[in-house]
C-alpha cells in the first residue's frame, strides 16, 4: 500500500513552527516512501479564519519548497481539498450514522450541558452529561421539535471497554470509552465539527498515516470509533511532541519570531529553516545537524522521532542560518540577498554594486535582515549614529589621526582593500598608535557607526572621493 500523508491546518493566521514541524515531517515521510502529501484546509469554522489565511499558508509552504502532490492548489483526485467545500460529504455521513443507530440528534441548549457538567465535575462519571439525550423517546423528540430546539448530532460512544492505539512515536495508548463522552458530529447549525470532517476526509482521501501534534491525542480514539463506525479503517498515528521555549514553557511569541513570515523577514534562508526543524524532534545521529533536503528525504524515519518534547533553540538556528549563508557562492548570495531586499521593500535592493558588497558581508551576516545594519550607510548617505560620533568628537587623538588617514589616501592607486590597508598600517605607525585606537575614528566617519563590515574593503567601496569626503566632514567635526 502506497503511502499517503496529509498536512491539515485550519486557516487562523501564520504558519508557525509547530505546524511547519507538522507540514515537514509529514512531506519528509511521503518523499522518503515515494508516496503522496496532500494539503487540506480545515476551514469549517468560519468564525475562527482569518483573511488571507491559506494564501499565507501557501506562501510560507512554497518559500520552504515543501510542495504537495494535492492541494487546493494543485488540485487532485480526492478534491475538493477545502473542507469548506465537502460539506455534501459530512452531511451524507451523518445520515449513514443516524440510520445504523450509531449517531443520534441532541437537543440540549448550551446553558443545560454547561448546568449538567458543573453538577458531574466530582462524581465518578465525569461524561455523563454529554449523554443525557442518548435515549430520548419519541414523545420528548417531538416536544423539542416542537419547541424549535436546534439538535445536534451526538456520537454515540461505546459505554464500556477501551480503544487502544499503537501510536508510531508514543507507542501503546488505551483510551476507556466511558471518559470519552459522545462527542458532537454536527452543529446546531448544520455545520460540521472537527470531530467529524478531520477522519471522514481522512478515510475518503485514503489517508496511511496521520502526523500531528501531540495535542490531538486525545482526539483519536474518538475519530477512530467515527472511522469503525462507518466500516472504514483507522489510519496509523504518530503524534508529535510539542516544542517548547528555552524555558520549557509551550513555545509562543514571548520567546521571539515564531512564524515562518518572521523568519523570512528577518533574513534566513529557507533551507535553514527547515534543517532547523527537521532536528526538532528527530535526529539522524548524534552528531549530524547540517543536512540537505534531499538528505533529509533518505534519513528520514518515525521510529527516530523522540516523544520527548523538543526545545526551540533561537541560537542554534541563527547560528545554522549563518552557516548556510557563509556557503553559498557568491551568486548565490547575491542573488538570495537582492531577493530578500526586494521582500522587504528595501531601497537597497536594486543598488547596483549590490554584488560588489557580498565578500564585505558574506562572513559576517547571521541573517540577511542584518545587512542594511552593517553596511547600509555606505550604500546611501545616513546620519550617523549619535552614540559613536559623540565618542569620535571626544577623541583627542581623533582630528590627528582623520587627518593623517586623508592624507594617506589621497591619490593612492589602485584604490583597492590591499593597499587602503598598506597606507592605513602606515598612519598608525607614523602616529605610534595601534590599529584600534587609530581605526576607530576612520570606521566611525567612514560608516557613521562602530560596528561595520571591513573598514579596508568599505573604503575600497567608496571609492577616493566619497571616502575623503567622509573623512573631511568628521574631520570638521573633531
Ligand atoms: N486542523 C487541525 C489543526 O490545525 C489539525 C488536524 C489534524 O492534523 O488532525 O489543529
Amino acid at each position: 500500500m502506497s503511502v499517503r500523508v496529509r498536512f491539515a491546518p485550519s486557516p487562523t493566521g501564520f504558519l508557525h513552527v509547530g505546524g511547519v514541524r507538522t507540514a515537514l515531517y509529514n512531506w519528509l515521510f511521503a518523499r522518503h516512501h515515494g508516496g503522496t502529501a496532500v494539503l487540506r484546509i480545515e476551514d469549517t469554522d468560519t468564525e475562527r479564519e482569518t483573511a488571507g489565511a491559506i494564501e499565507q499558508i501557501q506562501r510560507s509552504l512554497d518559500w520552504l519548497g515543501l510542495d504537495f502532490d494535492e492541494s487546493p492548489a494543485t488540485g487532485g483526485p480526492h478534491g475538493p481539498y477545502r473542507q469548506s467545500e465537502r460539506m455534501e460529504r459530512y452531511r451524507d455521513a451523518v445520515e449513514r450514522l443516524l440510520e445504523a443507530g450509531h449517531a443520534y440528534r441532541c437537543y440540549q441548549t448550551a446553558e443545560e450541558l454547561e448546568a449538567a457538567r458543573e453538577r458531574a465535575r466530582h462524581t465518578d462519571d465525569p461524561a455523563a452529561p454529554t449523554r443525557l439525550h442518548r435515549d430520548l423517546t419519541h414523545e420528548q423528540v417531538a416536544r423539542f421539535a416542537a419547541e424549535g430546539r436546534p439538535a445536534i448530532i451526538r456520537f454515540r460512544t461505546p459505554l464500556e471497554g477501551e480503544t487502544v492505539v499503537e501510536d508510531l512515536v508514543r507507542g501503546r495508548i488505551a483510551f476507556e470509552h466511558r471518559l470519552l463522552g459522545d462527542t458532537v458530529l454536527m452543529r446546531g447549525d448544520g455545520g460540521s465539527t472537527y470531530q467529524l470532517a478531520n477522519p471522514l476526509d481522512d478515510l475518503e482521501m485514503g489517508i496511511t498515516h496521520v502526523i500531528r501534534g501531540e495535542d490531538l491525542l486525545p482526539s483519536t480514539p474518538r475519530q477512530r470509533l467515527l472511522v469503525e463506525a462507518l466500516g472504514g479503517a483507522f489510519p496509523q498515528t504518530a503524534h508529535l511532541s510539542m516544542i517548547l521555549g528555552s524555558d520549557k514553557k509551550r513555545l509562543s511569541k514571548r520567546h521571539g519570531a515564531a512564524s515562518v513570515e518572521e523568519f523570512r523577514e528577518a533574513g534566513y534562508v529557507p533551507q535553514a529553516l527547515v534543517n532547523f526543524l527537521a532536528l526538532c524532534g528527530w535526529s539522524w545521529d548524534a552528531e549530524t545537524e547540517i543536512m540537505s533536503l534531499a538528505e533529509l528525504v533518505e534519513r528520514f524515519s518515525l521510529e527516530r522521532v523522540n516523544p520527548a518534547p523538543a526545545v526551540f533553540d533561537h541560537e542554534k538556528l541563527a547560528w545554522m542560518n549563518g552557516t548556510y549563508l557563509r556557503a553559498l557562492d557568491a551568486d548565490a548570495y547575491a542573488g538570495a540577498l537582492r531577493a530578500h531586499l526586494a521582500d522587504a521593500a528595501s531601497p537597497l535592493a536594486d543598488a547596483e554594486r549590490l554584488d560588489e558588497l557580498v565578500p564585505l558581508v558574506q562572513e559576517k551576516l547571521g541573517a540577511l535582515g542584518e545587512f542594511d545594519g552593517l553596511v547600509g550607510s555606505l550604500v546611501e548617505e545616513r546620519d550617523p549614529d549619535p552614540e559613536a560620533w559623540a565618542r569620535l568628537t571626544a577623541d583627542e587623538r581623533a582630528g590627528a589621526v582623520l587627518e593623517a588617514a586623508a592624507a594617506a589616501l589621497t591619490g593612492l592607486e589602485p584604490f583597492d582593500a590591499e593597499a587602503v590597508e598598506g597606507v592605513l598600517r602606515g598612519v598608525c605607525e607614523a602616529l605610534d598608535l595601534k590599529p584600534r585606537q587609530a581605526f576607530l575614528p576612520i570606521r566611525i566617519a567612514i560608516a557613521g557607526s562602530t560596528v561595520a563590515a571591513g573598514l579596508y574593503e568599505s573604503i575600497a567601496f567608496l571609492g577616493p572621493d566619497e571616502a575623503l569626503r567622509r573623512l573631511a566632514r568628521a574631520r570638521a567635526a573633531v
